[in-house]
Protein backbone atom coordinates (compact mmCIF):
# COMPACT_ATOMS: atom_id res chain seq x y z
CA UNK A 1 0.00 0.00 0.00
CA UNK A 2 1.34 3.21 -0.85
CA UNK A 3 1.55 5.71 2.11
CA UNK A 4 1.49 9.25 0.91
CA UNK A 5 3.17 10.48 3.89
CA UNK A 6 2.60 11.32 7.28
CA UNK A 7 -0.79 13.66 7.44
CA UNK A 8 -1.69 13.77 3.82
CA UNK A 9 -4.08 10.80 2.90
CA UNK A 10 -5.95 9.13 -0.31
CA UNK A 11 -8.72 9.25 2.28
CA UNK A 12 -9.25 10.30 5.79
CA UNK A 13 -12.23 8.61 7.86
CA UNK A 14 -14.11 10.50 11.09
CA UNK A 15 -15.06 7.71 13.42
CA UNK A 16 -14.10 4.47 14.17
CA UNK A 17 -17.39 2.81 15.01
CA UNK A 18 -19.01 -0.40 12.63
CA UNK A 19 -19.23 2.40 9.36
CA UNK A 20 -16.15 4.05 9.62
CA UNK A 21 -13.61 0.84 10.54
CA UNK A 22 -16.00 -1.24 7.53
CA UNK A 23 -14.99 1.61 5.07
CA UNK A 24 -11.46 1.50 6.39
CA UNK A 25 -11.13 -1.69 5.96
CA UNK A 26 -12.09 -2.14 2.52
CA UNK A 27 -9.98 0.59 1.34
CA UNK A 28 -7.06 -0.75 2.68
CA UNK A 29 -7.52 -4.01 1.32
CA UNK A 30 -7.97 -2.02 -2.08
CA UNK A 31 -4.72 -0.90 -1.54
CA UNK A 32 -5.72 2.89 -0.62
CA UNK A 33 -4.27 5.03 1.77
CA UNK A 34 -6.65 5.60 4.58
CA UNK A 35 -6.30 6.99 8.33
CA UNK A 36 -9.19 7.09 10.48
CA UNK A 37 -9.42 9.11 13.52
CA UNK A 38 -11.48 7.54 16.78
CA UNK A 39 -11.92 10.14 19.56
CA UNK A 40 -11.97 7.44 21.85
CA UNK A 41 -9.52 4.79 22.93
CA UNK A 42 -10.53 1.71 21.68
CA UNK A 43 -11.84 -0.89 22.95
CA UNK A 44 -14.73 1.97 24.66
CA UNK A 45 -18.17 1.82 25.36
CA UNK A 46 -21.03 2.33 23.34
CA UNK A 47 -24.80 2.53 24.08
CA UNK A 48 -26.27 -0.31 22.13
CA UNK A 49 -28.60 -3.65 22.46
CA UNK A 50 -25.56 -5.06 20.99
CA UNK A 51 -27.64 -7.30 18.87
CA UNK A 52 -26.26 -8.71 15.29
CA UNK A 53 -28.99 -10.05 12.48
CA UNK A 54 -27.91 -12.30 10.03
CA UNK A 55 -27.21 -9.24 7.84
CA UNK A 56 -24.40 -7.58 9.83
CA UNK A 57 -22.99 -11.18 10.42
CA UNK A 58 -22.35 -11.40 6.48
CA UNK A 59 -20.49 -8.53 6.57
CA UNK A 60 -18.41 -9.69 9.34
CA UNK A 61 -18.03 -13.11 8.02
CA UNK A 62 -16.77 -11.23 4.48
CA UNK A 63 -14.07 -9.02 6.30
CA UNK A 64 -12.84 -12.26 7.70
CA UNK A 65 -13.65 -11.93 11.33
CA UNK A 66 -16.22 -14.12 12.23
CA UNK A 67 -14.00 -16.93 13.39
CA UNK A 68 -12.10 -13.97 16.34
CA UNK A 69 -15.60 -12.90 17.61
CA UNK A 70 -14.50 -15.31 20.90
CA UNK A 71 -16.57 -13.06 23.11
CA UNK A 72 -20.14 -13.29 21.06
CA UNK A 73 -22.94 -15.61 21.77
CA UNK A 74 -24.28 -16.68 19.19
CA UNK A 75 -28.50 -17.00 18.89
CA UNK A 76 -30.74 -18.24 16.47
CA UNK A 77 -34.07 -16.28 16.07
CA UNK A 78 -36.49 -13.81 17.74
CA UNK A 79 -39.61 -14.48 20.42
CA UNK A 80 -41.79 -12.18 19.83
CA UNK A 81 -44.51 -11.30 22.84
CA UNK A 82 -46.97 -9.21 23.18
CA UNK A 83 -50.68 -9.15 24.06
CA UNK A 84 -50.13 -12.26 26.20
CA UNK A 85 -48.91 -14.40 23.51
CA UNK A 86 -45.21 -15.30 22.63
CA UNK A 87 -44.04 -16.65 18.69
CA UNK A 88 -40.69 -17.95 18.43
CA UNK A 89 -39.07 -17.45 14.66
CA UNK A 90 -35.61 -18.85 13.87
CA UNK A 91 -33.79 -16.93 11.21
CA UNK A 92 -35.24 -17.70 7.97
CA UNK A 93 -32.86 -19.50 5.03
CA UNK A 94 -32.09 -17.03 2.57
CA UNK A 95 -29.28 -17.02 0.05
CA UNK A 96 -26.20 -15.48 1.07
CA UNK A 97 -26.71 -14.96 4.71
CA UNK A 98 -26.29 -16.64 7.96
CA UNK A 99 -29.30 -18.76 9.45
CA UNK A 100 -28.21 -17.17 12.83
CA UNK A 101 -26.88 -13.76 14.53
CA UNK A 102 -24.74 -12.97 17.36
CA UNK A 103 -25.04 -11.07 20.58
CA UNK A 104 -21.63 -9.03 21.24
CA UNK A 105 -20.97 -6.13 23.47
CA UNK A 106 -19.82 -3.04 20.90
CA UNK A 107 -16.67 -2.66 23.72
CA UNK A 108 -15.80 -6.15 22.19
CA UNK A 109 -17.20 -5.95 18.64
CA UNK A 110 -15.98 -1.98 17.50
CA UNK A 111 -12.43 -3.11 18.83
CA UNK A 112 -12.14 -5.98 16.39
CA UNK A 113 -13.69 -4.40 13.27
CA UNK A 114 -10.78 -1.66 14.04
CA UNK A 115 -8.46 -3.79 14.61
CA UNK A 116 -8.75 -5.39 11.36
CA UNK A 117 -8.81 -2.52 9.34
CA UNK A 118 -5.21 -1.77 10.69
CA UNK A 119 -3.89 -5.16 10.22
CA UNK A 120 -5.38 -4.40 6.42
CA UNK A 121 -3.10 -1.32 6.65
CA UNK A 122 -5.04 1.82 7.75
CA UNK A 123 -3.60 3.90 9.67
CA UNK A 124 -6.11 3.82 12.72
CA UNK A 125 -5.49 7.11 15.07
CA UNK A 126 -7.06 6.50 18.62
CA UNK A 127 -7.27 8.89 21.29
CA UNK A 128 -7.39 11.61 18.18
CA UNK A 129 -10.78 14.07 17.50
CA UNK A 130 -11.44 15.39 14.35
CA UNK A 131 -12.30 19.34 15.55
CA UNK A 132 -13.39 20.59 12.20
CA UNK A 133 -13.21 20.41 8.60
CA UNK A 134 -9.70 21.62 6.87
CA UNK A 135 -11.10 24.62 4.14
CA UNK A 136 -14.47 23.62 3.48
CA UNK A 137 -15.70 24.37 0.22
CA UNK A 138 -18.85 26.03 -0.82
CA UNK A 139 -21.19 23.50 -1.20
CA UNK A 140 -23.25 23.52 -4.14
CA UNK A 141 -26.82 23.68 -3.27
CA UNK A 142 -27.93 20.47 -2.33
CA UNK A 143 -24.83 18.79 -1.54
CA UNK A 144 -22.30 18.08 1.16
CA UNK A 145 -19.24 20.97 1.46
CA UNK A 146 -15.86 19.38 0.51
CA UNK A 147 -12.94 19.61 2.32
CA UNK A 148 -9.17 19.26 2.75
CA UNK A 149 -9.12 16.88 6.14
CA UNK A 150 -9.87 17.99 9.57
CA UNK A 151 -8.06 19.47 11.79
CA UNK A 152 -7.67 16.88 14.39
CA UNK A 153 -6.13 17.15 18.31
CA UNK A 154 -4.68 13.82 20.31
CA UNK A 155 -3.41 12.82 24.24
CA UNK A 156 -0.46 12.23 22.23
CA UNK A 157 0.08 15.90 20.63
CA UNK A 158 1.06 18.92 22.76
CA UNK A 159 -1.29 20.93 20.06
CA UNK A 160 -4.12 20.71 17.39
CA UNK A 161 -2.59 19.23 13.47
CA UNK A 162 -3.71 19.25 10.24
CA UNK A 163 -4.59 16.13 8.45
CA UNK A 164 -4.98 16.33 4.88
CA UNK A 165 -6.89 13.56 2.67
CA UNK A 166 -7.95 13.91 -1.20
CA UNK A 167 -11.47 12.55 0.15
CA UNK A 168 -12.74 12.58 3.54
CA UNK A 169 -15.65 10.61 4.96
CA UNK A 170 -18.34 11.29 8.15
CA UNK A 171 -18.84 8.55 10.08
CA UNK A 172 -18.96 10.08 13.45
CA UNK A 173 -22.42 8.36 14.45
CA UNK A 174 -25.88 10.16 15.34
CA UNK A 175 -24.66 13.08 16.55
CA UNK A 176 -22.34 13.84 13.43
CA UNK A 177 -20.62 16.90 14.38
CA UNK A 178 -18.62 17.18 11.79
CA UNK A 179 -21.27 16.28 9.28
CA UNK A 180 -23.30 19.11 10.51
CA UNK A 181 -20.05 21.16 10.22
CA UNK A 182 -20.12 20.23 6.53
CA UNK A 183 -23.67 21.36 6.09
CA UNK A 184 -25.39 18.01 6.88
CA UNK A 185 -29.08 17.86 8.98
CA UNK A 186 -32.04 15.52 9.71
CA UNK A 187 -35.26 16.31 7.74
CA UNK A 188 -37.64 16.66 11.02
CA UNK A 189 -40.59 14.70 8.37
CA UNK A 190 -38.55 11.93 8.64
CA UNK A 191 -38.97 9.53 12.10
CA UNK A 192 -36.32 9.38 14.27
CA UNK A 193 -35.69 6.78 17.71
CA UNK A 194 -34.69 6.83 20.88
CA UNK A 195 -33.62 4.08 23.00
CA UNK A 196 -32.16 3.42 26.26
CA UNK A 197 -30.54 -0.02 27.55
CA UNK A 198 -28.99 -0.98 30.68
CA UNK A 199 -27.02 -4.44 31.63
CA UNK A 200 -28.30 -6.48 34.22
CA UNK A 201 -27.39 -10.43 35.65
CA UNK A 202 -29.53 -13.03 34.77
CA UNK A 203 -29.43 -16.87 35.05
CA UNK A 204 -31.01 -16.95 31.66
CA UNK A 205 -27.68 -14.95 29.96
CA UNK A 206 -26.62 -17.60 27.56
CA UNK A 207 -30.29 -18.49 25.99
CA UNK A 208 -30.17 -18.97 22.04
CA UNK A 209 -33.17 -16.55 21.52
CA UNK A 210 -33.21 -13.12 21.78
CA UNK A 211 -36.77 -11.51 22.61
CA UNK A 212 -38.70 -8.44 21.61
CA UNK A 213 -41.63 -7.29 23.44
CA UNK A 214 -44.34 -5.29 21.15
CA UNK A 215 -46.80 -4.32 23.41
CA UNK A 216 -44.66 -1.96 25.77
CA UNK A 217 -46.63 0.25 28.37
CA UNK A 218 -46.10 3.36 29.98
CA UNK A 219 -46.42 3.52 34.08
CA UNK A 220 -50.31 4.07 33.58
CA UNK A 221 -50.36 0.76 31.63
CA UNK A 222 -51.18 2.58 28.48
CA UNK A 223 -49.49 0.81 25.17
CA UNK A 224 -46.88 3.34 23.44
CA UNK A 225 -45.73 2.69 20.08
CA UNK A 226 -41.85 1.23 20.29
CA UNK A 227 -40.40 -1.93 21.42
CA UNK A 228 -38.32 -3.41 24.63
CA UNK A 229 -35.86 -6.01 24.25
CA UNK A 230 -34.13 -8.54 26.21
CA UNK A 231 -30.43 -9.65 24.34
CA UNK A 232 -28.78 -12.82 25.99
CA UNK A 233 -25.18 -11.94 26.24
CA UNK A 234 -23.97 -15.38 27.23
CA UNK A 235 -21.68 -14.17 29.52
CA UNK A 236 -23.76 -13.97 32.66
CA UNK A 237 -25.48 -10.63 32.00
CA UNK A 238 -28.30 -9.94 29.35
CA UNK A 239 -28.60 -6.38 27.35
CA UNK A 240 -32.18 -5.02 28.73
CA UNK A 241 -33.63 -1.54 26.77
CA UNK A 242 -36.49 0.49 25.45
CA UNK A 243 -36.89 2.13 21.60
CA UNK A 244 -39.86 4.05 20.78
CA UNK A 245 -40.49 7.17 18.14
CA UNK A 246 -39.11 10.36 19.80
CA UNK A 247 -40.60 12.32 16.79
CA UNK A 248 -44.00 11.51 16.71
CA UNK A 249 -45.96 14.71 18.58
CA UNK A 250 -48.06 12.36 20.21
CA UNK A 251 -44.77 10.97 21.76
CA UNK A 252 -42.90 14.02 23.20
CA UNK A 253 -43.87 14.01 26.70
CA UNK A 254 -42.91 10.34 27.55
CA UNK A 255 -40.12 9.71 29.65
CA UNK A 256 -37.84 7.06 28.45
CA UNK A 257 -35.86 6.32 32.07
CA UNK A 258 -39.38 6.31 33.65
CA UNK A 259 -40.63 3.75 30.44
CA UNK A 260 -37.66 1.81 30.74
CA UNK A 261 -38.32 1.38 34.38
CA UNK A 262 -41.44 0.16 33.42
CA UNK A 263 -40.21 -2.45 31.24
CA UNK A 264 -38.29 -4.15 33.91
CA UNK A 265 -40.78 -4.16 36.00
CA UNK A 266 -43.27 -5.89 33.42
CA UNK A 267 -40.41 -8.36 31.94
CA UNK A 268 -41.21 -11.66 32.77
CA UNK A 269 -39.87 -12.52 36.22
CA UNK A 270 -37.74 -15.67 34.89
CA UNK A 271 -35.26 -13.23 33.52
CA UNK A 272 -34.42 -12.05 37.09
CA UNK A 273 -34.49 -8.33 35.88
CA UNK A 274 -34.36 -5.81 38.69
CA UNK A 275 -32.32 -2.84 40.30
CA UNK A 276 -30.42 -5.53 42.61
CA UNK A 277 -29.55 -7.30 39.24
CA UNK A 278 -28.43 -4.57 37.62
CA UNK A 279 -25.05 -3.68 36.56
CA UNK A 280 -25.16 0.37 35.63
CA UNK A 281 -27.31 3.00 34.92
CA UNK A 282 -28.95 2.61 31.89
CA UNK A 283 -27.92 5.08 29.19
CA UNK A 284 -29.54 6.40 25.64
CA UNK A 285 -28.68 7.73 22.36
CA UNK A 286 -30.99 8.32 19.39
CA UNK A 287 -31.20 6.40 16.11
CA UNK A 288 -31.16 8.28 13.04
CA UNK A 289 -33.50 6.30 10.28
CA UNK A 290 -34.71 5.77 6.65
CA UNK A 291 -32.06 7.94 5.06
CA UNK A 292 -33.48 10.92 7.17
CA UNK A 293 -29.98 12.80 7.63
CA UNK A 294 -28.62 14.51 4.08
CA UNK A 295 -27.15 15.58 2.24
CA UNK A 296 -24.64 12.80 2.10
CA UNK A 297 -22.60 13.47 -0.70
CA UNK A 298 -19.99 16.36 -1.86
CA UNK A 299 -17.30 16.86 -4.20
CA UNK A 300 -14.64 14.48 -2.47
CA UNK A 301 -16.85 14.01 0.88
CA UNK A 302 -19.14 11.54 1.59
CA UNK A 303 -21.36 10.54 5.15
CA UNK A 304 -21.98 7.10 5.95
CA UNK A 305 -23.61 4.71 8.71
CA UNK A 306 -25.58 6.94 11.36
CA UNK A 307 -24.16 10.14 10.18
CA UNK A 308 -25.83 9.38 6.93
CA UNK A 309 -29.42 8.16 8.59
CA UNK A 310 -29.01 4.73 7.57
CA UNK A 311 -30.58 2.59 10.23
CA UNK A 312 -33.34 0.41 9.35
CA UNK A 313 -36.67 2.23 10.39
CA UNK A 314 -38.76 -1.47 10.50
CA UNK A 315 -36.41 -2.74 13.47
CA UNK A 316 -33.54 0.25 14.66
CA UNK A 317 -30.67 -2.01 13.05
CA UNK A 318 -27.98 0.36 12.32
CA UNK A 319 -24.60 -1.55 12.61
CA UNK A 320 -25.02 -3.72 9.66
CA UNK A 321 -26.02 -0.73 7.84
CA UNK A 322 -22.95 0.95 8.66
CA UNK A 323 -20.79 -2.08 7.72
CA UNK A 324 -23.05 -2.11 4.72
CA UNK A 325 -22.51 1.44 3.39
CA UNK A 326 -18.72 1.85 4.83
CA UNK A 327 -18.09 -0.90 2.34
CA UNK A 328 -20.20 0.83 -0.27
CA UNK A 329 -18.24 4.16 0.27
CA UNK A 330 -15.30 2.62 -0.12
CA UNK A 331 -16.12 0.72 -3.50
CA UNK A 332 -17.02 4.53 -5.19
CA UNK A 333 -13.99 6.55 -2.98
CA UNK A 334 -11.56 3.57 -4.90
CA UNK A 335 -13.17 4.50 -8.57
CA UNK A 336 -12.41 8.57 -7.49
CA UNK A 337 -9.26 7.71 -6.40
CA UNK A 338 -8.85 5.86 -9.63
CA UNK A 339 -10.01 8.68 -11.92
CA UNK A 340 -13.64 9.16 -11.69
CA UNK A 341 -13.25 11.87 -9.15
CA UNK A 342 -16.84 13.44 -7.91
CA UNK A 343 -19.00 11.50 -10.15
CA UNK A 344 -18.00 8.52 -8.71
CA UNK A 345 -18.59 10.22 -5.47
CA UNK A 346 -22.54 11.04 -6.43
CA UNK A 347 -22.65 7.34 -8.01
CA UNK A 348 -22.63 6.28 -4.27
CA UNK A 349 -25.47 8.44 -3.91
CA UNK A 350 -27.62 7.02 -6.65
CA UNK A 351 -26.19 3.25 -5.15
CA UNK A 352 -28.15 3.81 -1.75
CA UNK A 353 -31.14 5.09 -3.42
CA UNK A 354 -31.06 2.02 -5.44
CA UNK A 355 -30.13 -0.46 -2.56
CA UNK A 356 -32.12 1.17 0.30
CA UNK A 357 -34.47 4.00 -1.49
CA UNK A 358 -37.84 1.58 -2.02
CA UNK A 359 -37.28 -0.35 1.38
CA UNK A 360 -36.56 2.86 3.66
CA UNK A 361 -39.70 4.77 1.71
CA UNK A 362 -41.98 1.37 3.60
CA UNK A 363 -40.05 1.53 6.70
CA UNK A 364 -40.81 5.27 7.24
CA UNK A 365 -44.78 4.47 6.19
CA UNK A 366 -44.75 1.57 8.37
CA UNK A 367 -43.72 4.16 11.16
CA UNK A 368 -46.05 6.20 10.59
CA UNK A 369 -48.75 3.73 10.48
CA UNK A 370 -47.39 2.37 13.94
CA UNK A 371 -47.17 5.58 15.25
CA UNK A 372 -51.07 5.94 15.93
CA UNK A 373 -51.04 3.86 19.09
CA UNK A 374 -55.02 2.52 18.02
CA UNK A 375 -53.17 1.49 14.85
CA UNK A 376 -50.43 0.09 16.19
CA UNK A 377 -52.59 -2.38 18.81
CA UNK A 378 -54.81 -3.29 16.22
CA UNK A 379 -51.60 -4.17 13.97
CA UNK A 380 -49.70 -5.92 17.27
CA UNK A 381 -52.51 -7.82 18.33
CA UNK A 382 -53.71 -8.83 15.04
CA UNK A 383 -49.90 -10.36 13.58
CA UNK A 384 -49.77 -12.10 17.05
CA UNK A 385 -52.51 -14.78 16.19
CA UNK A 386 -51.06 -15.97 13.11
CA UNK A 387 -47.13 -17.43 12.80
CA UNK A 388 -47.05 -17.71 9.45
CA UNK A 389 -47.84 -13.77 9.10
CA UNK A 390 -45.21 -13.27 11.81
CA UNK A 391 -42.60 -15.44 10.21
CA UNK A 392 -42.97 -13.20 6.78
CA UNK A 393 -43.12 -9.97 8.70
CA UNK A 394 -39.59 -10.80 10.20
CA UNK A 395 -38.08 -11.43 7.07
CA UNK A 396 -39.15 -7.74 6.02
CA UNK A 397 -38.33 -6.32 8.85
CA UNK A 398 -35.36 -7.72 8.98
CA UNK A 399 -34.48 -6.83 5.40
CA UNK A 400 -33.90 -10.89 4.80
CA UNK A 401 -35.62 -10.83 1.36
CA UNK A 402 -34.95 -13.10 -1.70
CA UNK A 403 -34.21 -10.54 -4.77
CA UNK A 404 -36.02 -12.36 -7.05
CA UNK A 405 -37.93 -14.28 -4.77
CA UNK A 406 -41.72 -14.94 -5.28
CA UNK A 407 -43.09 -16.21 -1.27
CA UNK A 408 -45.15 -14.53 0.22
CA UNK A 409 -42.87 -11.98 2.24
CA UNK A 410 -41.10 -10.97 -1.19
CA UNK A 411 -45.06 -10.44 -3.01
CA UNK A 412 -46.30 -8.64 0.24
CA UNK A 413 -43.56 -6.29 0.70
CA UNK A 414 -43.79 -5.32 -3.25
CA UNK A 415 -47.42 -4.53 -2.49
CA UNK A 416 -45.99 -2.10 -0.01
CA UNK A 417 -43.75 -0.66 -1.99
CA UNK A 418 -46.56 0.42 -4.42
CA UNK A 419 -48.48 1.43 -1.65
CA UNK A 420 -45.74 3.60 -0.02
CA UNK A 421 -45.37 5.38 -3.42
CA UNK A 422 -48.86 6.26 -3.85
CA UNK A 423 -48.69 7.72 -0.37
CA UNK A 424 -45.56 9.67 -1.26
CA UNK A 425 -47.48 11.29 -4.29
CA UNK A 426 -50.54 11.74 -2.44
CA UNK A 427 -48.71 13.53 0.23
CA UNK A 428 -46.70 15.53 -2.37
CA UNK A 429 -50.33 17.49 -3.47
CA UNK A 430 -50.87 17.76 0.24
CA UNK A 431 -53.32 14.78 0.78
CA UNK A 432 -52.19 13.12 4.45
CA UNK A 433 -53.29 9.45 5.25
C1 LIG B 1 -29.81 2.22 22.73
C2 LIG B 1 -29.44 1.80 21.33
C3 LIG B 1 -29.56 0.46 20.99
C4 LIG B 1 -29.18 0.03 19.71
N1 LIG B 1 -29.23 -1.31 19.43
C5 LIG B 1 -28.81 -1.76 18.25
C6 LIG B 1 -28.73 -3.17 18.00
O1 LIG B 1 -29.00 -4.01 18.87
N2 LIG B 1 -28.32 -3.57 16.77
C7 LIG B 1 -27.98 -2.68 15.78
O2 LIG B 1 -27.63 -3.12 14.68
N3 LIG B 1 -28.01 -1.34 16.01
C8 LIG B 1 -28.39 -0.86 17.22
N4 LIG B 1 -28.38 0.49 17.47
C9 LIG B 1 -27.89 1.40 16.42
C10 LIG B 1 -26.36 1.35 16.32
O3 LIG B 1 -25.79 1.57 17.59
C11 LIG B 1 -25.83 2.37 15.33
O4 LIG B 1 -26.60 2.32 14.15
C12 LIG B 1 -24.36 2.12 14.97
O5 LIG B 1 -23.54 2.28 16.09
C13 LIG B 1 -23.91 3.07 13.84
O6 LIG B 1 -22.53 2.93 13.59
P1 LIG B 1 -21.67 4.20 13.11
O7 LIG B 1 -20.29 3.69 12.88
O8 LIG B 1 -22.36 4.89 12.02
O9 LIG B 1 -21.68 5.20 14.37
P2 LIG B 1 -21.10 4.99 15.83
O10 LIG B 1 -21.19 3.58 16.24
O11 LIG B 1 -21.76 6.01 16.69
O12 LIG B 1 -19.56 5.34 15.69
C14 LIG B 1 -19.11 6.66 15.52
C15 LIG B 1 -17.70 6.75 16.09
O13 LIG B 1 -17.18 8.04 15.78
C16 LIG B 1 -16.46 8.54 16.89
N5 LIG B 1 -16.46 10.00 16.74
C17 LIG B 1 -17.51 10.84 16.85
N6 LIG B 1 -17.12 12.12 16.60
C18 LIG B 1 -15.80 12.06 16.33
C19 LIG B 1 -14.83 13.06 16.00
N7 LIG B 1 -15.17 14.36 15.85
N8 LIG B 1 -13.55 12.66 15.79
C20 LIG B 1 -13.19 11.36 15.92
N9 LIG B 1 -14.08 10.36 16.24
C21 LIG B 1 -15.36 10.72 16.42
C22 LIG B 1 -17.23 8.02 18.10
O14 LIG B 1 -16.41 7.97 19.26
C23 LIG B 1 -17.66 6.63 17.61
O15 LIG B 1 -16.73 5.63 17.96
C24 LIG B 1 -28.73 0.96 18.74
C25 LIG B 1 -28.63 2.32 19.07
C26 LIG B 1 -28.97 2.73 20.37
C27 LIG B 1 -28.82 4.18 20.73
Amino acid sequence: MAKRGDNVHDVLVIGGGPSGSSCAYWLAEAGWDVAVVEKKELPREKTCGDGLTPRAVRQLADMGLEDSMTGAHRYGGLRSIAFGRTIELRWPEVPGFPTYGYTITRHDLDALVAERASKAGATVLQGTEALEPLEPAEPESGALAGCGGAMVSSKAAASPAELRARYVVVADGANSRFGRALGTSRDRNYPQGMALRGYYRSERHDEEWIESHLDIRDADGDVVPGYGWIFPLGDGRVNVGVGLLSTDQRWKGLNTSRLMDAFVAQAPKSWGISPETSCAPATGGRLPMGLGVGPRTGINTLAIGDAGGLINPFNGEGIAYGYETGRMAAAFLGQALAGGGAESIADYERHLDEIYGDYYRVGRAFVRLISDPRRMRLCVSSGMHSRAFMAQLMRIMANLMRPQGSGPAEVGYRAMVGMAGVLQRLEKVGISV
